[in-house]
């Protein structure tokens, strides 16, 4: 029976990314194109960084943004979106939880990390940043699902924005996922 997916924000808006972070303009369009064919509901989670730091905000590795204060801001937010997966757990619904690897907040199996990073701000491109990890957010999400006692829905992080993306690969992933079920 088709599910519904609890998706990045980015995935439905790129523009909420860091200067040079979109990898398409607007809709991750292999995402919707896949759960469409699948029949799955859409579920739009908020943007945590957008909303802490805004459009203008800094690149930034796990270590800088991970704060008190920004935990308690993903918390709070974490909260909103368990208490949704909670509805549809407890009513039957398959649901899943799509990231973005690599990402600080919304990492799923890889994250960023840099224990060193500080200061002027300066990260040439191939840095080797990327670290098995998931991020902030994904954190806070499971916490807040295990706080619950519902088990952490089956997930996945759209691969974008690794050097070894492979949109084939991340199709058959994603279907994989729906049918994990
Ligand atoms: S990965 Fe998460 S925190 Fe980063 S831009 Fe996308 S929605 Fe925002």
């Amino acid at each position: 029976m088709p599910g519904v997916a609890f998706v990045a924000h980015c995935l439905l808006n790129q523009n909420s990314k860091t200067h040079g972070g979109a990898r398409c303009p607007g809709v991750y369009s292999p995402l919707v194109e896949e759960l469409r064919a699948a029949g799955w509901r859409l579920e739009q989670m908020p943007c945590p960084e957008l909303a802490f730091t805004g459009l203008h905000r800094f690149w930034a590795v796990k270590e800088q943004l991970d704060t008190s204060a920004y935990r308690r801001h993903c918390r709070r937010i974490a909260a909103a979106v368990a208490g949704a997966i909670d509805v549809h757990v407890r009513r039957g619904d398959d649901v899943i939880l799509v990231g973005i690897e690599g990402s600080p907040s919304m990492g799923v199996h890889i994250t960023s990390s840099d224990p060193e990073r500080g200061g002027r701000p300066e990260w040439p491109d191939g840095s080797g940043e990327l670290s098995p990890g998931s991020g902030i957010f994904m954190e806070e999400i499971v916490a807040e699902l295990a706080a619950r006692g519902i088990e952490a829905p089956h997930a996945m992080g759209i691969s974008h924005q690794l050097p070894d993306h492979d949109p084939a690969v991340e199709r058959a992933k994603l279907r994989e996922l729906m049918g994990a079920r």
